[in-house]
C-alpha cells in the first residue's frame, strides 16, 4: 500500500523508524512540530515491549511462560488488544486464532529457516491451539491460558491498535492531516492540506512493490492490507505464506492472494483482514459485508477484485489485467 506520488510532496514532518517487526513511516501535513512523531515512536516502542511474543519481558511472554499456570496480570492496553483478539476469534468461529503461536513457531515464519513441518508435528501443535482456552479476568486485568505450552501471538492485531494509537497522540497534538504507515498499515487522519481525501494505492499483490492495482479515497479511515507476498518461503514450487489455518496447520491455498479492509479503527481493520484471509471469499467477504461501517477489497488468485458495497464510489480500478467483479 502506499501514498500516491503527488500527496508525497507536501510532507512537513516525515519519520522512518523499525519497530514492531517492521518499518513505519509518520508522514504529517500541517505542523513542523517534531513532539507528536517522538510520542508517538515512544509510544510504539512501548507497545513493542508491552505486547511482543519475541521479548522476554513482555506481558505476552509472561503469559505464555506461565501457560497451565497463575493468572498473569497485564497493563490495560494488553488487556484490551487481547479481548480484541478473542473477539475476532468469535466473530470468525476460530479462523482467526490468537494462540496460533505454536504453529507460527514450528513453521519458522519470522526465522531464515522456514521449512515444511511433518504431519505428526503438525498435528501436535495444533492441540495447543484453543483461543477458548484464554482466561480473562477484567477487573483485575488479568489473563491466563489454561494449558501449558499453549502461546498467544498478537502479530495479525498488534499493528492495527499501535496505528490507533499513533492517530490518539497526534489528535491530542492538534494534528489533522497526516498518513501514519505501519508497514501495510495505513491510517489517513484527515484529509489534504486542499481539502480533498487522501489516494491510497492497494499493492498489486503479483506486482512489484509499490505497483498498485486501485485506489481508495478516504479521510479518517484504517486501511490495512494483509496478502501473500508479505511473508513467505517457496518448497517445491509451492508459496507458503505466513497466515496459518488454525483448523488444518497448514497456510492453505483458498484462492485468496489479498484482503484490504477499511474501517475507522485499524484494530478492526487489522483483526478482519486475517479472517477475511483464512475464510476466504466465500465466508471471509460476507462477514466483513455484513458489518456496518467496514468495507473491504478482496483479490484472488485468478485476478478477480471483489468490494464490499459501499466501496463502490471510492475504489478506482488502475490495472487492465484484474476484473473488478460486481
Ligand atoms: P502482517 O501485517 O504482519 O502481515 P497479519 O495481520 O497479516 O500481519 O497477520 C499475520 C500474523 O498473524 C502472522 O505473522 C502470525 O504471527 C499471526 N497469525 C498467523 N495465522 C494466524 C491466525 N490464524 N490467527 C491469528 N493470528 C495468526
Ligand atoms: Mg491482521
Amino acid at each position: 500500500m502506499k501514498l500516491l506520488a503527488d500527496e508525497e510532496e507536501k510532507i512537513m514532518i516525515v519519520k522512518e523508524y523499525n519497530v514492531l517487526g517492521t518499518t513505519i513511516q509518520l508522514s504529517v501535513y500541517d505542523s513542523d512540530d517534531e513532539t507528536a512523531i517522538n510520542e508517538a515512536l515512544e509510544r510504539l516502542s512501548q507497545i513493542d515491549d508491552r505486547m511482543s511474543a519475541f521479548k522476554n519481558t513482555s506481558f505476552i511472554s509472561k503469559i505464555n511462560n506461565n501457560a497451565g499456570g497463575l493468572m498473569q496480570e497485564v497493563s490495560e492496553d494488553v488487556y484490551y488488544v487481547i479481548d480484541k483478539a478473542v473477539h475476532y476469534a468469535k466473530l470468525s468461529e476460530g479462523a482467526f486464532d490468537p494462540t496460533i503461536r505454536p504453529l507460527v513457531n514450528l513453521w519458522g515464519v519470522f526465522t531464515n529457516h522456514a521449512w515444511v513441518p511433518e504431519k505428526y508435528e503438525i498435528e501436535e501443535k495444533l492441540r495447543l491451539v484453543n483461543y477458548k482456552d484464554i482466561v480473562l479476568d477484567k477487573s483485575n486485568y488479568a489473563v491466563k491460558l489454561k494449558h501449558r505450552n499453549q502461546c498467544i501471538d498478537l502479530g495479525a492485531i498488534a499493528k492495527g491498535y499501535a496505528a490507533d494509537e499513533v492517530k490518539r497522540i497526534f489528535l491530542n497534538h492538534n494534528i489533522k492531516s497526516a498518513i501514519i504507515d505501519l508497514g501495510g498499515n495505513i491510517y489517513a487522519l484527515g484529509n489534504k492540506l486542499d481539502g480533498s481525501s487522501f489516494n491510497i494505492g492497494i499493492q498489486d499483490p503479483m506486482g512489484f512493490e509499490g505497483e498498485s492495482i486501485g485506489i481508495v479515497s478516504v479521510r479518517d479511515k484504517s486501511i490495512v492490507t494483509s496478502g501473500n507476498y508479505e511473508r513467505y518461503f517457496e518448497k517445491d514450487g509451492k508459496r507458503y505464506h505466513h497466515i496459518i489455518n488454525p483448523r488444518t496447520g497448514y497456510p492453505d491455498e483458498n484462492g485468496i492472494i489479498s484482503v484490504t479492509v477499511i474501517s475507522n479503527l485499524s484494530i478492526d481493520g487489522d483483526g478482519l483482514t486475517t479472517c477475511g484471509y483464512i475464510m476466504g471469499l466465500k465466508q471471509g467477504f460476507k462477514l466483513i459485508e455484513d458489518l456496518e461501517g467496514v468495507e473491504a477489497i478482496f483479490i484472488t488468485k485468478d485476478k478477480k477484485i471483489y468490494i464490499t458495497s459501499n466501496l463502490m464510489n471510492n475504489f478506482q480500478l488502475i490495472n487492465s489485467e484484474y476484473t473488478l467483479v460486481l
